[in-house]
């Protein structure tokens, strides 16, 4: 069996692994690098018109000319965050071959798709439900199963070789009191570590966090307090979260109790809530959603007349520039803060060097207008590294290969593993991108 590193291995981003077997390839996962595509917009560009070289060449898109040449029989997606399936209309098309992913990741890359004008590509995109295998090959079984996250139906995907079984485990957080979906299917994790694992991949996104990730039980009581609290002022009230944090923008929507009109802005709010609407996992009589520029200014207008009417849901938790809030802290909307408004972050900062500066710029300009600023009313989507440990222990992998950040939490990664009693270089491989290695 061989093991393919292609993108995940040097930052946070830009997920794309594959494992070959008797010549048969699978791939896992097709994002981009957030931090790259988010410079890129605020440079003007569109992802969507630009081409595969050209995205490689700037670090947006994970250089998969390694497995050039190879029999790739399916593409094997593990959830809908765009760090993980962006790069589809990019790379996907000159592979040929099923597309497979839970509902709502199947309803954002078909978006993707369309978005990118690939609608000849749809046809390969299989949906898998928790439980669910595809025979892909007498090489190749996939199995979907239940994982929590941040985002719906996210998955540990069990990968059935002729040479034994490879858990895919990205990304992943173990809620045992998940607000939306259930809590992970840990009767079928104890059943393949007992099956016997040869191979685990692992994300280390939070892997030097010496805790387990709180529950998402408990930002939706944050949330509710913070909505509470912030209502006690007769001011503006903001909220900005991730738009694919369906269960989030939930806890929001309920903790407002029919108190406030509340508005949705933003474009890919609009996607991703369209998206969860779509497959009913959210109820959205509750709230206007608006997504197109110029319904978002004149929403804004009316907020403008009467604002402690409003609770106001938008993009913009990272700072982006393009995004409402940005704009509205730019003073380039017709809204316009005022002093003691309120404006809370239900997210953390993803921490890159663009994402920590735009972040700044927008605290400032927001404090600059005597805005006053909420943030981390948040719990992380991401295992922490008492979590690695627990998986570690269920699965109880032969050998493990940890992904999806640079180098240094890569080597954190292994130092846990060494813990568990792997071995750095012979049961446990710290890897960079374009690389592979032969697994045991
Ligand atoms: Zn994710």
């Amino acid at each position: 069996m061989k093991f393919y590193a292609i993108g995940g291995f040097k930052e946070v981003g830009k997920n794309m692994t594959a494992i070959e077997v008797n010549g048969e390839v699978v791939i896992f996962d097709m994002g981009v690098s957030m931090e790259h595509l988010i410079d890129l917009s605020a440079r003007g560009l569109e992802y969507e018109k630009l081409d595969e070289q050209t995205l490689k060449s700037m670090n947006v898109l994970p250089n998969d000319t390694i497995l050039s040449g190879k029999k790739v029989i399916a593409i094997v997606i593990s959830h809908g965050h765009l760090d993980h399936v962006s790069a589809i209309p990019k790379l996907a098309k000159k592979y040929n071959c099923p597309i497979l992913a839970t509902p709502y990741t199947a309803e954002i890359i078909k978006r993707l798709l369309k978005d990118h004008n690939q609608d000849s590509q749809l046809k390969f995109l299989t949906t898998m439900q928790y439980g669910d295998t595809a025979e892909l090959s007498k090489n190749f079984k996939i199995e979907y199963v239940n994982m929590t996250h941040s985002i719906p139906d996210s998955s540990l995907i069990a990968v059935y070789t002729s040479e034994g079984i490879v858990t895919v485990g990205y990304d992943y957080k173990l809620d045992n009191t998940p607000t939306l979906g259930d809590k992970p299917d840990y009767k079928r994790l104890k059943e393949l570590g007992n099956e016997g694992v040869k191979l685990h991949i692992s994300e280390c996104v939070h892997i030097e966090d010496e805790q387990r990730t709180p529950s998402e039980k408990v930002a939706r009581d944050m949330v509710y307090d913070a909505i509470d609290r912030a209502y006690l002022d007769s001011s503006a009230v903001f909220i900005t979260s991730f738009a694919s944090h369906i269960a989030r923008i939930r806890s929001i929507v309920e903790a407002n109790k029919g108190r406030r009109q509340i508005i949705v802005l933003g474009r890919s709010m609009n996607n991703y809530i369209s998206a969860a609407k779509e497959l009913g996992l959210i109820d959205t009589s509750k709230f206007q959603l608006y997504g197109m520029s110029r319904d978002v200014k004149s929403a804004l207008e009316n907020v403008k007349k009467n604002p402690e009417q409003y609770l106001v849901l938008s993009t913009g938790n990272q700072g982006e520039p393009n995004s409402v809030l940005s704009r509205i802290a730019r003073k380039e909307q017709k809204f316009a803060f005022r002093k003691e408004d309120q404006v809370i972050f239900s997210s953390m900062v993803i921490p890159t060097p663009v994402n920590k500066a735009n972040r700044y710029v927008i605290e400032r300009n927001l404090k600059e207008q005597g805005v006053r600023i909420l943030k981390d009313v948040h719990v992380s989507g991401h295992a922490m590294r008492e979590d690695h440990r627990d998986l570690l222990r269920i699965l109880n992998p032969d050998t493990v290969i940890p992904m999806h950040a640079e180098t240094e939490r890569l080597a954190s990664f292994a130092s846990l593993c060494e813990e568990e009693g792997f071995t750095i270089g012979d049961t446990v491989h710290i890897m960079t991108d374009g690389r592979y290695i032969n697994i045991k």
